[in-house]
């Protein structure tokens, strides 16, 4: 059994990690990560924005696990996908507009996927909540342990 938030343990899978790695992801990233988490985000860091990664990590502090950053789902790339919660995250600049509401639309149809909306302003301002208001979706859509 492995403890909740243990320091030795990959944010993003949970895996045991040693005390080097540890500290050099966290020093890097601000995420504690094991090799293989490590390579995967690397490998997102071109297509995400600076903002969607501070508040992947915001999620990963909060104890929320299977996050995907920049995750294809077959159909588009959503900012931030939580698979066991059927949740994708998009952080909205001003210029979204009618196309992005429609994929919404088809995903909460399709395959019961919410999609939450969060302007980047609203992330700027206040990462806690942001944070925090996605942590209560995510137990909400996720089955009782
Ligand atoms: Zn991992």
């Amino acid at each position: 059994m492995i403890p909740a938030n243990n320091l030795d343990n990959c944010m993003c899978c949970a895996d045991p990690i040693d005390y080097r790695e540890y500290v050099d992801t966290m020093d890097s990233f601000g995420i504690a990560m094991c090799q293989h988490c490590t390579r995967n985000y690397i490998s997102k860091l071109p297509q995400s924005e600076p903002l969607e990664r501070k508040l992947y990590a915001a999620l990963l502090g909060k104890g929320i696990k299977g996050a995907e950053l920049q995750y294809f789902d077959g159909f588009k790339t959503v900012d931030i996908a939580i698979l066991s919660a059927r949740l994708h995250i998009e952080l909205d600049g001003p210029n979204h507009g009618l196309a992005d509401k429609w994929r919404t639309n088809y995903s909460l149809t399709q395959s019961d996927v919410l999609t939450l909306r969060i302007p980047d302003s609203v992330v700027l301002e206040d990462i806690e909540s942001a944070a925090a208001l996605i942590t209560k979706v995510v137990s909400l859509r996720q089955p009782a342990a």
